[in-house]
């Protein structure tokens, strides 16, 4: 039997949510063509949707919100923030930004030529969106275990260090104007990275000379892993293995809306002056003054005290048990995850539940759809619908290793009630996996067509 852990805090306000009766649930389905990113959050009981932004602010946090200061320049609020970003990542120069995509954007403008290209484990979407748009190509160089849903490897996250060293060969250290790593890797399902990984490629960009940053939006949970997984860091502090991660860096990204905590804000941390220089003149321009880069000094205020409480170790165990108890649940019905359970999220391995429905007719789709009907609750589709694309050259479509349905858990947000009920749903929807269809689209954009694609059930 796996062990819920127990909150580590108490429920001071509430928000009601509200389970539609299945009459409801299905005209919602009809009205939304099957696709649950255009549904009203009103229709929702459990929202697993993403776990970005979507997580409950502490007291203190709100009471942070109270004492904001919102002079524009050289506010308060911004050297509150300064003292946790200096404590926690010790980088030489920061400035905040208003998502992780802002820094991303900056960090882009600023060092990616056409033709360029930035290796990393996995690049997270808008990573790889901000590389393109100023006409680079990322490059995915992590381990095959990554690949594998059963393999119970500790750290999937990692890069491969011969295909990263193969890689700066063949394409030439004076194409790479950076080099990333994402902790955890989200694309690849949350799976953490380990310090002993992160050293090797923090050597093979140095002795390149290519500078290195991190994709840092869930650093503390990635620590956490360390901790508890890798030899010699079981007696460290999750901040102190936070200092030591960091300190491999030439600088990170952060989206603030996953292991800070809040609502709302990113960071752009770095060592370069000159770079700080252009980066400081690129923010003016798209996000605000550096001192503010897009926020409010409420949300500087809230991400300072949200940094801590994400380094907090009772806070770390309860989340990724949270997850973990939520896996084991699932796979105590018959249902496979990926294995291991990831820090943020779980992956229902769809293609194996409903093994009946090709490739084709979308498996996951079709499994995201059956748990909004059975309770209510929404998951994100990644299989076909996201990633299958057509080939120009030989007009037959690609697609991906996987159909999955990822359970993203919001933090501090669900209790194990609401997490029993998602595992039972599932456990449900298992009972009668042989009768459900698959789905077609009747409209599909060309371009991330998951966010808006219409379907009609087969
Ligand atoms: C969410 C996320 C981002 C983008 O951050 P936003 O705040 O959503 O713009 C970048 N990298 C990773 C790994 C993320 O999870």
């Amino acid at each position: 039997m796996s062990i819920y852990p127990p909150e580590p805090f108490r429920i001071k306000v509430v928000e009601s949510i509200r389970l539609p009766s299945s009459e409801e649930r299905e005209a919602a389905l009809k009205e939304a063509g099957y696709n649950l990113f255009s549904m009203k959050a009103e229709d929702i009981f459990i929202d697993l949707l993403t776990d970005s932004g979507t997580g409950a602010m502490s007291q203190e946090q709100w009471a942070a919100i109270m004492r904001g200061d919102e002079s524009y320049a050289g506010a308060r609020s911004f050297h509150r923030l300064k003292n946790a970003v200096d404590d926690i990542f010790g980088f030489k120069y920061f400035v905040p930004t208003h998502q992780g995509r802002a820094a991303e954007n900056i960090l882009a403008a600023c060092l990616v030529k056409p033709g360029n290209l930035v290796p990393s484990n996995m690049h997270f979407d808008t990573t790889d969106a901000n590389i393109r748009a100023r006409g680079g190509r990322p490059a995915n160089l992590v381990i095959d275990e990554a690949f594998d849903p059963d393999n119970r490897h500790p750290f999937k996250g990692n890069m491969d260090i011969a295909k990263l060293k193969a890689f700066i060969e063949k394409v030439g250290v004076l194409n790479i104007p950076f080099g990333m790593m994402t902790v955890t890797n989200n694309a690849g399902g949350g799976q953490p990275v380990s310090m002993e990984n992160l050293k090797a490629v923090a050597e093979v960009y140095a002795a390149s000379g290519i500078p290195f940053f991190i994709d840092a939006a869930r650093y503390a949970e990635n620590c956490f892993f360390i901790k508890e997984r890798e030899p010699g860091y079981e007696h460290k502090s999750v901040k102190e293995i936070a200092q030591e991660m960091f300190a491999l860096a030439d600088g990170m990204t952060m989206s603030a809306k996953k292991d800070a905590i809040v609502n709302i804000g990113g960071l752009l941390c770095l060592n370069d002056e000159g770079l700080f220089q252009n980066i400081k003149n690129e923010l003016i321009l798209r996000e605000g003054f550096p001192t503010y880069g897009g926020l409010a000094g409420r949300d500087l205020d809230a991400m300072a005290v949200g940094l801590y409480e994400g380094l907090d170790e009772a806070y770390l165990a309860y989340r990724l048990g949270q997850t973990a108890y939520l896996a084991a649940r699932i796979n105590d019905a018959g249902i496979p995850t990926i294995q291991p359970a990831g820090g943020h999220g779980v992956y229902v391995n769809a293609g194996a539940l409903l093994p009946h429905i090709h490739n084709y007719e979308f498996p996951a789709q079709a499994l995201a759809v059956e748990l909004y009907r059975e309770g209510g609750i929404r998951g994100v589709e990644i299989g076909s619908v996201m990633f299958a694309c057509l080939d120009p050259e030989t007009n037959k479509w690609h697609y991906p290793k996987l159909e999955l349905l990822r359970l993203a858990i919001p933090r501090r947000t669900y209790t194990q009630s609401h997490i029993d009920y998602v595992a039972n749903s599932l456990a449900q929807i298992k009972a009668r996996a042989d009768k459900i269809r698959g789905y077609k689209f009747t409209y599909a954009p060309e371009l991330l067509r998951h966010f808006t694609a219409r379907f009609e059930p087969l």
